[in-house]
């Protein structure tokens, strides 16, 4: 997602400094202190403008959510359509989401939620993929014995590429859906900005895996 540089983010991040951080590793160990209730934490990285994970957390009032987002003027804007009315289990976190293990402890997580991700096409790209395997290492170590992932693209080359990455990994797979929004599943669905914005133009891709001991 490109954004204009908004100079008014960095003031308002510093302003709201109650639901945002941007020293995270300060707060390894500590996230739940963070919340109103110590509650399962769930964490989306790549959030956008945030719609998805402030619908899903106001959906889910028992389960925290961090969402982690690496442009300042993005996650400004999420935080501010977030504050007209916040809500107690959720927590923004400004930074790169490739470190998670530097982040949080092992087995903290216990979902972790990829939406529409940057595809990065050229192939000498691939390691900056959020489904590339450096990222699913880290999310295996953070992620809960019974944690799983949920990723949803309208991309089809990154689609097809994580299905591959994923089962060398090795994950399984819980759920597949090649068109999400002709589904049963879609009754459920929360969609996202990137979900509205190009679900007209073709088919949107989901999975559910979970990794396997190893
Ligand atoms: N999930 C949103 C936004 C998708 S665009 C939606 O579906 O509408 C992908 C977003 O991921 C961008 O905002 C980009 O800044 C962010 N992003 C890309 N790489 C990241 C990383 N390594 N860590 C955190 N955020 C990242």
């Amino acid at each position: 997602m490109r954004v204009r540089k908004k100079p008014w983010a960095d003031k308002y991040i510093k302003n709201h400094g109650d639901y945002i951080v941007t020293d995270p590793k300060n707060w390894l160990g500590k996230w739940q202190d963070r919340f109103a209730k110590v509650q399962p934490l769930n964490v989306e990285v790549g959030i956008g403008k945030g719609r998805f994970i402030i619908e899903t957390a106001r959906a889910n009032p028992d389960i925290n959510y961090i969402g982690i987002e690496l442009q300042t003027s993005v996650i400004a804007t999420a935080l501010r359509s977030f504050m007209a009315d916040p809500l107690p289990n959720v927590q923004f976190v400004l930074t790169d989401g490739a470190n998670l293990d530097e982040l949080f402890y092992e087995n903290e997580i216990k979902k972790i939620f990829l939406n529409f991700s940057d595809p990065w096409p050229k192939k000498r790209h691939a390691k900056r993929r959020l489904t590339s395997p450096l990222f699913l290492k880290t999310y295996n170590h953070v992620l809960d014995q019974d944690g799983d992932i949920e990723f949803k693209t309208d991309n089809r080359g990154l689609f097809e590429y994580t299905l591959v990455t994923m089962n060398n990994f090795p994950m399984k797979f819980d759920y597949v859906s090649l068109d999400l929004h002709h589904s049963p599943e879609n009754e459920s669905n929360i969609e996202t900005e990137y979900e509205q914005k190009f679900s007209p133009k073709g088919p949107i891709y989901k999975l559910i895996v979970h990794f396997t001991a190893s």
